[in-house]
C-alpha cells in the first residue's frame, strides 16, 4: 500500500540523509524510478506536477498507474505518491484522487496571508485523510509549468508561521531554482537555510531544483536539515540524451529498432542509473522501512 511521506521524512531528519522525490511523466518514468528505488532499497517519493498529471489524463490515472505498478513490481520499500507544486484546487483534487501526499504552493498567492489561510485549511483536510502535506515559502527560481519565479530567499519568520500550521515538510527558497542552473549562479545560501532551520526545529525541509547543484552543496544542505530533494530536470535530460544517441546511431532502422519498447529502452535505462546515483548521493540507500 502506498504510504504518506511523513514517517520516512522524519526518519531522514533523524538519520541525516535525504529522500529523493522524483517527478514522473509517464509509464517509463514511473517504472524506472521504482526499479531504481527497489534495487537500492530506498524509501521513495514519486511525484507529479499538475502539468504531468494533465498530460497523463488526470490525477486519478496517475494514482492508478503508480498504485498498480507498486503492486505488480511487488515492491518492498515504502512509496509515497505526492503532488508537486499544487494550487489550492489541485490539492483538493489530489486528496480526492487518493494521493498520499500533497504540496500546496502558496508562494504565488497575492499575499502571505492568503498562503497562510489556505495552508491551514489544506493541512486539516489532508490530515483528516492521513495525507502528508508540504507547503512553500519564498518562491523557487526558474520555471514551474510556465510560472517563472525569481528565486527569493524565504523569510524565517514566515517559515515559522507556516510550520505552526502543522505542515509535515516545508519548501523554503534558499537561492535554488528549477531547471538548469545558469553559469553565474551564486550557489545555495546556507546562512538562510541555517536561519530557517533555527526557526523550524526538526521539521523536514525540502530542496527543490535538485538538478545541477554540486554534490558538496547537496551534502551540506542535508547536514543542515534538508530531508527531501526534488529531482525532475535531470531525468528528462538523461532520457533525452540517451534517446538522441540511439536515433543518431541509426538504430531505429536496424531490424525492428522502431519498436517503442526498443526506442525508449536506452532512456529508461539511463533514468534507472541516474535515479540510483541520486539515491546514493542523498544517502537513503538501504534505508527501506528502517
Ligand atoms: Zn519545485
Amino acid at each position: 500500500m502506498l504510504v504518506n511521506a511523513k514517517a520516512m521524512l522524519d526518519k531522514a531528519v533523524a538519520g541525516h540523509y535525504a529522500i529523493g522525490a522524483f517527478n514522473t511523466n509517464n509509464l517509463e518514468w514511473c517504472h524506472a524510478i521504482m526499479v531504481a528505488a527497489e534495487e537500492t532499497q530506498s524509501p521513495l517519493i514519486i511525484q507529479s506536477s499538475m502539468g504531468a498529471a494533465k498530460y497523463q489524463t488526470g490525477y486519478k490515472t496517475v494514482k492508478k498507474l503508480v498504485n498498480a505498478m507498486y503492486k505488480a513490481l511487488d515492491l518492498t520499500i515504502p512509496v509515497a505518491l505526492h503532488l508537486d507544486h499544487g494550487t489550492y484546487e489541485a490539492c483538493l483534487e489530489c486528496i480526492d484522487a487518493g494521493f498520499t501526499s500533497i504540496m500546496y504552493d502558496g508562494s504565488h498567492e497575492e499575499s502571505f496571508e492568503i498562503n497562510l489561510k489556505n495552508t491551514k485549511d489544506l493541512v486539516k483536510r489532508a490530515h483528516d485523510k492521513g495525507i502528508s502535506i508540504e507547503c512553500e515559502v519564498g518562491s523557487i527560481g526558474g520555471e514551474e509549468d510556465g510560472v517563472v519565479g525569481m528565486g527569493e530567499v524565504a523569510d524565517p519568520d514566515e517559515c515559522a508561521a507556516i510550520a505552526e500550521c502543522g505542515v509535515d515538510f516545508l519548501a523554503a527558497g534558499i537561492g535554488n531554482i528549477h531547471g538548469v542552473y545558469p553559469e553565474n549562479w551564486p550557489g545555495l545560501q546556507f546562512d538562510a537555510l541555517a536561519a530557517i532551520k533555527a526557526k523550524t526545529g526538526d521539521l523536514p525541509l525540502v530542496l527543490h531544483g535538485g538538478t545541477g547543484i554540486p554534490d558538496d552543496q547537496i551534502k551540506k544542505a542535508v547536514d543542515l536539515g534538508v530531508a527531501k530533494i526534488n529531482v525532475n530536470t535531470e531525468l528528462q535530460l538523461v532520457f533525452a540524451d540517451a534517446t538522441e544517441e540511439y536515433v543518431k546511431a541509426g538504430k531505429i532502422h536496424e531490424g525492428k529498432g522502431f519498436d517503442p519498447r526498443k526506442l525508449l529502452k536506452p532512456g529508461y535505462d539511463a533514468m534507472i542509473a541516474k535515479t540510483k546515483e541520486k539515491i546514493c548521493l542523498f544517502g537513503s540507500d538501504g534505508k527501506g522501512w528502517n
